[in-house]
């Protein structure tokens, strides 16, 4: 199938105000943005348009019921000049599982792709540089319809909105392991990248920066014993020579970079399992010396590097290094910015061309 992207042009750039050596995280947006409408059951209009305030009706189901997905990728420069993006196609899939949990209706995955694509050559001026810099891109879809009621929208919007961020340098992390409040069931919407996931962390996210942690561990549901995942992160454990990251359950977050460091690890030589993980194992290991380093994976950060896990008022020494960790965090790194070559074929590049 192929789209016509329509595409608006703003007169001035605000590029030449940012400072690359200085770009504050999150709050600084390109010019234009990919928008789409979704209206008597079909995405209509796609076009890359200045980026502006949209009016939103009171009423708008989003901001009532909560049907709102996202989804958040990067965009580098390659060794030669050219855009590029990090396994596009799977940001596109996983916006439709999410999509499909909470009722709302597919976007077409090659328009996706096509609309990160022109976003991305028009904002080209805007991705930094800088070695672990990039331009985030986030993909997002809500219920725009006024409606009153409990039930699927009929209207929607898709937009993709982009933001230049500086390199992570992360500290190691503490990790708070929560035994109260939870993230996700089985059955709920924790796969799905839904809004309210967020919404429902954040209290507990304060909480747990109140006690000097950075993030929450989030346990299973049921028992408060099964490691589910971090804030926004994926987490993996490397005990005795061997990795550990916890199975998919139904309520774990389905991470791009989870599924392609398990690749990297394994082309590196390393035996990765994905199965159930106990907090109490994780104690244990740290107790007996087997465990020996852990790190978070994400878009956002890449790899944070796990320093302790305090649940209750115990601390879990996890490690002091992560060599792995930084080896596999330098390896994406490297792809992303084709000093490398990208065995796995992980990269789409985006054509200049259409500037
Ligand atoms: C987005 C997200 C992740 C990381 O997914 P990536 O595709 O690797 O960026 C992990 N956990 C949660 C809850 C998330 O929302």
């Amino acid at each position: 199938m192929s789209h016509t992207i329509n595409i608006t042009k703003i007169n001035t750039s605000k590029v030449d105000d940012l400072d690359f050596d200085n770009i504050p995280l999150g709050r600084t947006f390109t010019d234009h943005m990919f928008i789409c409408d979704y209206e008597n059951g079909e995405w209509v209009n796609p076009r890359v348009e200045p980026l502006e305030l949209i009016p939103t009706h009171p009423a708008a189901m989003a901001l009532h019921y909560g049907q709102a997905i996202f989804e958040g990728m990067k965009a580098t420069v390659g060794t030669d000049g050219s855009p590029m993006l990090f396994r596009p196609e799977k940001n596109a899939a996983r916006l439709n599982f999410s999509a499909d949990r909470m009722g709302m209706p597919h976007f077409p995955e090659d328009l996706f792709v096509e609309g990160l694509k022109q976003l991305v050559a028009v904002e080209q001026a805007w991705i930094p540089p800088q070695e672990g810099s990039a331009l985030y891109l986030r993909p997002f879809m809500y219920a725009d319809e006024p409606f009153i009621g409990m039930r699927a929208a009929t209207s929607y919007k898709f937009i993709i909105i982009a933001s230049p961020s500086g390199p992570f340098f992360t500290n190691r992390i503490k990790l708070y392991a929560e035994t109260k409040y939870i993230r996700a069931a089985e059955g709920g919407t924790g796969e799905a990248k839904a809004a309210g996931n967020y919404a429902a962390a954040i209290r507990p996210t304060e909480l747990a920066k109140e006690k000097g942690y950075d993030q929450v561990l989030w346990l299973d549901a049921v028992e408060h014993k099964y490691i589910q995942e971090v804030g926004t992160m994926n987490i993996f454990f490397k005990i005795d020579g061997k990795f550990i990251t916890p199975k998919k359950d139904g309520a774990i977050l389905d991470g791009i970079t989870r599924m392609s460091v398990i690749d990297l690890l394994r082309d590196k030589g390393f035996e990765v399992a994905e199965r159930p993980i106990t907090i109490d194992e994780i104690k244990e290991a740290s107790e007996n010396g087997t465990l020996e380093e852990a790190f978070g994976t994400g878009t956002a950060v890449g790899i944070a590097y796990i320093q302790e896990i305090g649940m209750n008022d115990e601390t879990i020494h996890v490690s002091d290094e992560s060599p792995v960790g930084l080896d596999i965090n330098d390896t994406l790194n490297d792809i992303k910015t084709g000093k490398i070559e990208d065995t796995f074929n992980w990269m789409v590049k985006v054509e200049k061309v259409l500037v």
